[in-house]
């Protein structure tokens, strides 16, 4: 019989971390806690393996990603119910999101080499007896620490491209969904039985920070915002290059021409989706104010019908503590004057949180400035387009947004302070795999998907070669006084015209 616990709180026995269902307690899996010297013997051995996937070339690592492509999606339905059961997410929203992750694994594979192969670079006119040449290498060994929100997108963003590059991957999945990343790197060996390419290492925050301090030659990192300082802090010791993609704010302009039955339901979608717990999910919106109050009588409407529960639209709250600051949001914004028009404090209960709509909420309460990662909602009031902009820019995360709008919509998404935006859509970018994903500010930097996600995983290795003499010496001792006039004529014939 399956053992039951404290719903959601992952508990670590005897160097055995179990994991459970947040709605339910019933136990996910049982995995063993790695200790720091763990660590470095995986990374070591990670090493070895990452000269030998690296010396495989490009059309065998394609190969090898492909077949593990065809796994991945023989057996969505399976994963998609392990992502279930560990973060009580509903089954639909874990196969959108597995298929979405199924996409960025078959595109990495299929580009890497068009984006990281040796080429020809041309040369200037300056050093034009000099051949370029151009070559993206791996890394060697990169830790991935994932977060358990979206267990199988996020860390196979990082994963499948770094993989795809030519690296070894050690990956540190959530103490909340350590069978989720255990599943990943089963099926991965299937299809490179000969070297773990790909391995886990499981156990709570500690385990990530000795990940960060392995000798590993680059960290990515999901997560919030707080824990990426403490994982740039930790490779600054050893140089140790970091991606971070961490929490997010974001915000939804619903400008005076916008298709609003449109715009409410994917409003919706992307405030509730996974309970709220998306890095990118839509935490604030901006109507301006001839469709204000239309607006939000169509997302109250299309809200209050989401079901909530072990299999309704809304599943439960994965991380017990995050209840807390959902309350604390929610009576923050009303203290400061807001008001709800659906939900509201009673909307917590736990371990699930009834979708809830706050309006005329200060721009200075919590609800408005921080990642709140449940059910929750603010919709303001906004005089127009400019306004909306000046608000959805005035906080410190800048991850994803969206723009509903007719005549000014992509005006409007190119001024968000954002990573990716999406017009007329939410949340679009991230299963774009040609995109690349990642924001600014206290949301992080660097990029995972598309072109930009495969350099991420790669360093620039530069080579020129001379292909005849140089007929001015620059780089030599040798040169003559003569010479050394001539550069300054050429310099200014060349350079010295503002056109
Ligand atoms: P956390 O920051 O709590 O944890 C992320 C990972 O870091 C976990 O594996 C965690 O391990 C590990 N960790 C904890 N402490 C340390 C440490 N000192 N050194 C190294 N690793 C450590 O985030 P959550 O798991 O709660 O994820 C939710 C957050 O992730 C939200 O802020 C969300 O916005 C963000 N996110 C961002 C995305 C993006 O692409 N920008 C995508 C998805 C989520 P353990 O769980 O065992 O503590």
């Amino acid at each position: 019989m399956t053992a039951v616990h404290t719903p959601g709180v992952p508990v670590v026995n005897d160097g055995v971390l179990i994991s459970t269902n947040p709605a339910t307690g019933a136990e996910a899996g049982r995995f063993p806690v790695a200790t720091a010297a763990d660590v470095v013997e995986a990374v070591a051995a990670a090493r070895t393996a990452a000269r030998w996937w690296a010396d495989l070339g490009y059309a065998e690592r394609r190969r090898r990603l492909l077949r593990w492509r065809a796994l991945l999606a023989q057996r969505i339905t399976d994963l998609a119910d392990l992502a279930h059961r560990e973060t009580g997410k509903p089954v639909a929203d874990a196969v959108v999101e597995t298929a979405s992750a199924i996409e960025h694994v078959d595109w990495a594979a299929r580009n890497a080499r068009r984006v990281l192969r040796l080429r020809r670079v041309r040369s200037r006119l300056a050093l034009a007896e000099f051949a370029a040449h151009l070559e993206y290498q791996p890394y060697g060994v990169v830790g991935v620490i994932g977060p358990w929100n979206y267990p199988v997108l996020t860390p196979l963003g990082s994963i499948a491209y770094a993989l795809a590059a030519g690296n070894a991957v050690v990956h540190k999945p959530s103490e909340y969904t350590p069978a989720v990343g255990q599943s990943l790197v089963d099926t991965f060996a299937e299809v490179v039985p000969e070297y773990p390419v790909l391995q886990v290492v499981h156990g709570l925050g500690d385990v990530g920070a000795a990940l960060c301090r392995s000798d590993v030659d680059k960290v990515a990192f999901t997560g919030s915002t707080a824990t990426a300082k403490k994982v740039m802090a930790a490779c600054a010791e050893s140089l140790t290059p970091v991606l971070l993609e961490a929490g997010g704010k974001d915000a939804m302009i619903v400008d005076a021409d916008a298709d609003l039955d449109a715009a409410a339901e994917a409003c919706i979608w992307g405030a509730f989706t996974n309970a709220g717990q998306t890095c990118i999910g839509i935490e604030r919106v901006y109507a301006v104010e001839t469709v204000h109050d239309a607006f939000v009588a169509k997302v109250v409407e299309k809200a209050g019908r989401l079901t909530v529960g072990e299999s309704g639209d809304i599943g439960p709250i994965t991380m017990p503590s995050q209840l807390d600051v959902i309350r604390r949001h929610i009576d923050d914004a009303l203290d400061r004057g807001g008001r709800a028009v659906l939900g509201g404090p009673d909307a917590v209960r736990p371990p699930y949180v009834h979708p809830t709509i706050l309006v005329e909420v200060p721009e200075d309460a919590l609800a408005v400035r921080e990642e709140t990662f449940g059910p929750t909602l603010v919709v303001n009031r906004v005089r127009d387009a400019d306004e909306a902009v000046t608000r959805a820019n005035a906080v410190s995360y800048g991850l994803g947004g969206s723009v509903f709008g007719r005549r000014r919509a992509i005006d409007v998404a190119h001024r968000l302070r954002t990573g990716m935006t999406s017009v007329n859509s939410v949340l679009a970018f991230v299963g774009m795999s040609t995109l690349p994903f990642g924001g600014v500010g206290d949301s992080g930097f660097g990029r995972i998907h598309g072109d930009d996600g495969l350099r991420e995983f790669a360093r620039a290795k530069a080579v020129t070669r001379r292909r005849a003499r140089s007929p001015l010496p620059l780089m030599t001792f040798e040169r003559t006084p003569a010479q050394v006039s001539r550069i300054v004529k050429t310099i200014k014939l060349m350079y010295g015209r503002p056109r």
